[in-house]
This record gives structure tokens, sequence and C-alpha cells, in this order.
């Protein structure tokens, strides 16, 4: 397969199967229209995230990486209006972005966007005794999964659920010799997930609009 073939079968399952509203549209459209890097999830993606949630009746989500706040509508319609999404990102100008993209979708009052180093604002939810997240969703820098999956290991039940994202790498991930912290931290944190006692785990490739990748998903024990 190609790239381009990739893409057209990922557009033809979009268009038959994921009904993206307005303000999906929109977020991604503002991720844009700000500079933002198109590095969101893709929309059958999303959508899958959203069904994950839905399937494991999650009411509590922790994401660590918002950007434009695109996986993070999808993952506040999941919990519905007496659920609550904690999503952290470093960069005050994403998060800005996000904000307005929460509140066009009308899911503001169930978000929180933590503006911050993930490192730090996990640490905190620890100390602070948060109540455990039924699903967690790593998405942010690579080279610190493995210390948000510590992280999250703290802040999670039996039976929540542990995603994952960009754990292939158009295939880089195979090289334990490789250079790029990235792929470092992302093998790190697949060697956690599957040798962990209290996981459950696998992961699979993923080929599409976002090329070859991959996602891993675990659950608690
Ligand atoms: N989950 C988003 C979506 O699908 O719509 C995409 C998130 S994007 C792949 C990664 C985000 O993580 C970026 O906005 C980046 O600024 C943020 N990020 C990178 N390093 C971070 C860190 N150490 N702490 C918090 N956020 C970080």
């Amino acid at each position: 397969g190609t790239d381009t073939q990739w893409g057209d079968v990922d557009s033809y399952l979009v268009a038959e199967t994921v009904h993206e509203d307005d303000a999906l549209v929109a977020a991604r459209a503002s991720a844009r229209e700000h500079g933002l890097p198109p590095i969101e999830v893709a929309p059958n993606q999303g959508a899958f995230l959203s069904l994950l949630a839905r399937m494991c009746g999650a009411r509590r989500v922790l994401e660590v990486g918002t950007l434009a706040g695109y996986s993070s509508i999808w993952l506040a319609r999941a919990v519905g209006p007496q659920g609550r999404v904690t999503t952290v990102e470093r960069d005050p100008r994403h998060a800005k972005v996000a904000r307005e993209n929460h509140d066009r979708a009308g899911v503001s009052e169930r978000v929180d966007v933590e503006v911050g180093p993930a490192l730090d604002v996990l640490a905190r939810l620890v100390d602070d005794g948060a109540a455990p997240y039924d699903l967690v969703f790593i998405d942010a820098d690579k080279a610190n999964m493995p210390a948000y999956l510590d992280l999250a290991m703290r802040l999670v039940r039996s039976g929540s659920v542990i995603v994952g994202d960009n754990v292939v790498r158009r295939g880089a991930v195979v090289d334990p010799d490789s250079p790029d912290a990235d792929v470092q931290g992302v093998r790190a944190f697949l060697h956690a997930l599957g040798s962990d006692p209290r996981l459950e785990a696998t992961a699979l490739q993923t080929v599409g609009s976002k090329g070859w990748d991959g996602f891993a998903v675990a659950r608690v024990r």
C-alpha cells in the first residue's frame, strides 16, 4: 500500500462511518488557522477513542496532550454531561485555542484544560489525591511516555483503560539503537505496559491519513 491509498481508504471509512459535526470540523480548521501542527488524531481515531470511553462507561477521563482540543471534544461527548475530562497542555497558546473549541462544541463545562508540563500536572493530581480516572489517553511528548505511565498508574483503578498513541513511528520503534528520544520513550513505554503485572495490554499498527503508526491499549487488572 501507499500513503495515498491509505489516505483514500481512510477518507472512505470516515465518510461512511464517522459523523463529525460542525464543532469538530471547526476544531480541526481552527488548529490550522492558528498555525498549530496537524498532529491531532484522525476523525476515525477520535471516534474510536469516544467509542472506547463509552464502552467502558468512562465518566472521568485524563488526557495528556490537548493541542487544539479535537480529541478532548470526542472524549467530552463520550463521558456525557455528568462526566469530566481533564486534559493537560504545556503550551498556553494551544490551551487557549482548545478552550475556544471546547466552547464552540458546548463541552467547556465538563473539560478542564490544565496548563503546564504534564509531569508536573500529573504529579500534582497524584498529590491532591484525585479520584481515579476511568480512561487515560497519553498523546504528548513521546520521550516522557514511560513517566506518564508511572504517574497514570497512581491515578487509575481496577478496570481503568490506558491508551498510548503513536507507538509505531513509521516502523522506527523496532530499532533498539535508535538515537531518537521519542522512539526510546515509546520503546520503554511498550516494555513497561507489557511487563507490568498490574496491566493487560496490546498494541496495534495503523495506516491511514496519519501514515504508518499505531496505538497501545491496556487495562488495569
Ligand atoms: N490529543 C490531541 C488531539 O488528538 O487532538 C493532540 C495532542 S498533540 C499530538 C501533543 C500536544 O502535547 C501538543 O499540543 C504539545 O504542545 C503538548 N505537549 C508536548 N509536550 C508536553 C508536555 N511535556 N506537557 C504537556 N503537554 C505537552
